[in-house]
């Protein structure tokens, strides 16, 4: 038999091909391969051949329920064979059979990969034109066209695993080319407009200080948000690797504090700390959570008002050692309910981040704050409430003493 030479692509054409094959080599009327569908409720038809019937017509038995209590369940069921002189001895038959002429029955197992799978059955129409040798043969063509079906199976995973590999890798390779691409031109001008509003200054050029001032604003955002994409590339390919030592968290929210109120007018940052809060952490990263955190409190709270940034220690979750508690509380526009789950998703803005003004985000921020606080062993979750304002609230584990 020339089973192996049958195409894999598409297992249809190949069981099709292959009932085919089985019909001619072993001189039957009719062959069947039955499949356990996705549900696992039913066997539907993958291929079926007829000696009388040109190919690609209705298969005598396209679907078989599992609960039915036909013989051809039982197969699948049990594993064993089935074989029956004259199908019109057994009612329990699909009548399908018998009013196709069909006498002879003859199905056995079909296992793929260890698992029963379906059943493979051939029939005649000539009574009683099977024997016990029949079935023992067709029990080694089930056994190949398992196998066969396996390989084909595993090849198609195997196709599917290289096409997501490379879909991966140009994604991969676009956004660093298009990252690096953009980072430095912009970088450049932000530089030259910062030369020019001095030079704007000294020449008490106000309305041009004023225009420069936001072009430099402007290109520190497209700045924010080519950093934002290299985060991402660099999260997606396991590229981001942390620097840790040792820091106190109170110490590193004062800076954040101190730094983030020159850039409005309209919020009130407030720190509340007790003592220091040591931890082991990649400051640098720890530093862009809480700026990014601080940074949506703002853009997210139009009206103003207060921002509370609290760091505390706390007991760990389970009673043991310490860990650290971050929170950025505001009192601006929340976040509605079907939203709160989805804001650590990556490209997810909700309601707010869309319809915020200005430069709009990419809506990775929390994703990729999310992921720092998390390879450092730390949790991140949210509270809020539509017009009142969020909590922001991640933990990191706390260094002892
Ligand atoms: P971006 O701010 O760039 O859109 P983020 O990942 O930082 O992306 O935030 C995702 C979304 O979560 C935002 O678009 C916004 O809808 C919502 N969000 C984040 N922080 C707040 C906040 N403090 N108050 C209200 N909504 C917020």
């Amino acid at each position: 038999m020339t089973l192996a030479a049958l195409p894999v692509q598409d297992l249809g054409a190949y069981l099709q091909a292959m009932t085919e094959t089985i019909t001619r080599v072993l001189r039957v009327d009719t062959t069947g391969v039955l499949i356990r569908d996705e549900a696992g409720d039913a066997l539907v038809s993958l291929g079926a051949a007829d000696e009388a019937s040109p190919p690609g017509r209705e298969p005598l038995l396209a679907r078989l329920s599992l609960s039915e209590p036909s013989p051809l369940a039982t197969v699948f069921r049990t594993g064993l064979p089935y074989l029956v002189v004259d199908v019109r001895d057994e009612p329990r038959l699909p009548s399908a059979f018998a009013a196709a002429g069909v006498r002879a029955l003859l199905a056995v197992p079909l296992v793929v990969g260890g698992e029963r799978r379906g059943v493979l059955y051939v029939a005649s129409r000539r009574r009683g034109a099977f024997t016990s040798a029949d079935q023992a043969l067709l029990g080694v063509v089930a056994a190949r066209v398992g196998l066969l079906l396996e390989n084909a199976e595993l090849a198609r995973r195997r196709a599917e695993l290289e096409r997501e590999r490379a879909r991966q890798q140009v994604r991969q390779e676009f956004l660093g080319i298009v990252s690096h691409e953009l980072k430095t031109p912009v970088a450049v001008i932000k530089a030259y407009t910062e030369v020019l509003q001095q030079r704007a200054e000294r020449a008490g050029d106000a309305e041009g200080r004023r225009i420069l001032a936001r072009m430099e604003e402007q290109a520190g955002r497209m700045l924010g948000l080519i950093d934002d994409l290299l985060d991402l590339q660099r999260l997606q390919s396991g590229l981001l690797s942390l620097e840790e030592s040792d820091a106190d968290l109170v110490a590193l929210a004062t800076r954040v504090v101190e730094e983030l109120q020159t850039t409005t007018q309209a919020h009130r940052l407030v720190l509340h700390a007790g003592g220091p809060v040591p931890a082991r952490v990649d400051r640098r990263r720890i530093e862009q959570v809480l700026i990014n955190l601080v940074e949506n409190a703002i853009k997210y709270s139009p009206r103003g008002g207060d921002i509370t940034i609290t760091v505390n220690r706390a007991v760990g979750p389970d009673g043991q050692g310490s860990q650290a508690v971050l929170a950025v509380s505001d009192r601006g526009i929340g976040i509605a309910p079907h939203d709160l789950a989805r804001v650590f998703e990556r490209f997810y803005q909700a309601q707010g981040g869309r319809l915020h003004r200005g430069v709009r985000g990419l809506g990775v921020g929390l994703y990729i704050a999310r992921e720092i606080v998390e390879r450092h062993g730390g949790t991140m979750w949210v509270e809020s409430a539509e017009g009142v304002g969020s909590t922001f609230y991640l933990t990191l584990p706390a260094a002892e003493g």
